[in-house]
């Protein structure tokens, strides 16, 4: 198992960590199989989307807070339950194919730490298989 930290800078926050990933693959030599990606957190996920264009990711952040607004008739008391329920919705993990030694993501795929109650120090596991 292979991890490194990143932090983020606000409180929701897609960082690009295809190139983390790809470098750890790139050293430990692997040319096929899988890679796992795994967010230990409960208010951040892990998620694949186009790395082309950022209005994607904006548009993202836009889309959940609309279906999940940051305040609301909530009972958690730390009062973040709308950065758990997006947590929830992204996902705490991406498995990627590893073909040649690289990640098989598609032309336009980048994989996505998505921060929903920044700005933390986080950490991602990756396992590869
Ligand atoms: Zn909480």
């Amino acid at each position: 198992m292979e991890s490194f930290t990143i932090r983020t800078s606000s409180r929701t926050d897609f960082k690009d960590i295809t190139n983390n990933i790809a470098s750890l693959i790139a050293n430990a030599g692997v040319t096929k199989g899988a890679c796992m990606v795994y967010v230990p957190h409960t208010t951040a996920g892990v998620t694949i989307n186009e790395n082309a264009d950022p209005a994607v990711m904006r548009d993202m952040e836009t889309i959940l807070d609309r279906l999940i607004p940051w305040t609301g008739s909530y009972r958690h008391s730390e009062g973040n339950s709308a950065a758990h329920a997006k947590s929830t919705l992204v996902g705490h993990s991406v498995t990627v194919p590893v073909q040649g030694g690289k990640l098989a993501l598609g032309t336009w795929q980048g994989i996505y730490f998505c921060e929903f109650d920044g700005p933390r120090n986080r950490e991602i596991l990756i396992q590869i298989l």
